[in-house]
């Protein structure tokens, strides 16, 4: 368990002058299976596993927001522990942020200006920004991110591209409960009647995905098969349904190559976002 930067920094450059792989995995806590799969896969891949652990204040869009997100950070290390980690990385607000950033990263663009681009204001910043600040701690790694986070997993990866950082971005599927719910640590927050309308979400997303794959349709049809399907449920209120490209977030004029459908909604007083990739020949 460690807390201070300096800390982490000497303790990750140590084990990798003994010619030891760091895998790193960043999250903000409230660990569940999805985030127990990224540090399996990096224990399995890496001599050394960290997990950090960071509600980072600059991503959320309200400090009630931030405030209300779920912790427990003694049971994130018993789960972080069993799924082979071996450092678990949880500084205060204040390691982090010494002082108000007065810098940050912009996510200027396509992948920035589009979808939780739009919805969250300055989230996708405030993501590249504690990802950098990580990476910069952290130094020479393997990265695990969830696609259950698509754009982000993408910012992630233009993030090393554009600024050179040492870091092999790995990306991993997104873990469901049986009934296909993406797992997330804002599930929490859902009321039980709330939980029984959340698999709509991948419900919609695997009909778009079988109706593009049918051929045949154009991408605002499937969208709107997803919004009709989202919107028979009345506790779910949808925020959008995309089908796009999987590399630019645009959405295609036909639907053809990597294609990600994406859909976000609140449910309840809780946003869900969830995606799904599809390939078409
Ligand atoms: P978070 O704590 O929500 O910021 O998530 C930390 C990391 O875990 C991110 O890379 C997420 O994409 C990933 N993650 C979250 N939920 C899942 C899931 N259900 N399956 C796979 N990865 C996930």
């Amino acid at each position: 368990m460690i807390e201070r930067v300096a800390e982490l920094s000497a303790a990750l450059e140590a084990r990798r002058a003994a010619a030891s792989t760091v895998g790193l995995v960043p999250t903000l806590g409230a660990l569940h299976d999805g985030h127990a799969s990224l540090i399996e896969r990096a224990a399995a891949e890496c001599d050394l596993a960290c997990v950090s652990i960071f509600v980072n204040p600059l991503q959320f869009t309200s400090a009630a927001e931030a405030a209300a997100y779920p912790s427990g950070l003694d049971a994130d290390v018993v789960l972080a522990e069993k799924a082979g980690a071996t450092v678990v990385f949880a500084p205060t607000l204040e390691e982090m942020y010494p002082q108000p950033p007065a810098v940050g990263v912009q996510i200027a663009g396509q992948l920035g200006a589009t979808l939780e681009g739009v919805s969250r204001p300055g989230h996708l910043d405030g993501v590249a920004t504690v990802v950098a600040k990580l990476f910069a701690m952290a130094g020479r790694c393997r990265a695990y991110f969830g696609e259950k986070d698509y754009q982000q997993l993408l910012v992630v990866r233009r993030l090393v591209a554009d600024l050179s950082f040492p870091v092999t971005v790995v990306a991993c599927p997104t873990v469901r409960s049986i009934d296909g719910v993406a797992e997330s640590s804002r599930n929490r927050q859902l009321s039980s009647a709330e939980r029984g309308a959340a698999p709509v979400l991948c419900r919609a997303l695997r009909a778009g995905a079988a109706a593009v794959l049918a051929g045949g349709s154009e991408p605002g049809e499937v969208a709107g098969l997803m919004a009709d399907i989202v919107a028979a449920e009345p506790l779910v209120e949808l925020d959008y349904a995309v089908v796009v490209d999987a590399a630019s977030l645009v959405v295609p004029e036909r639907l053809v190559g990597e294609l990600r459908l994406l859909v976000a909604a609140r449910v309840g007083g809780t946003r869900l976002i969830d995606n799904v990739g599809v390939r078409v020949a």
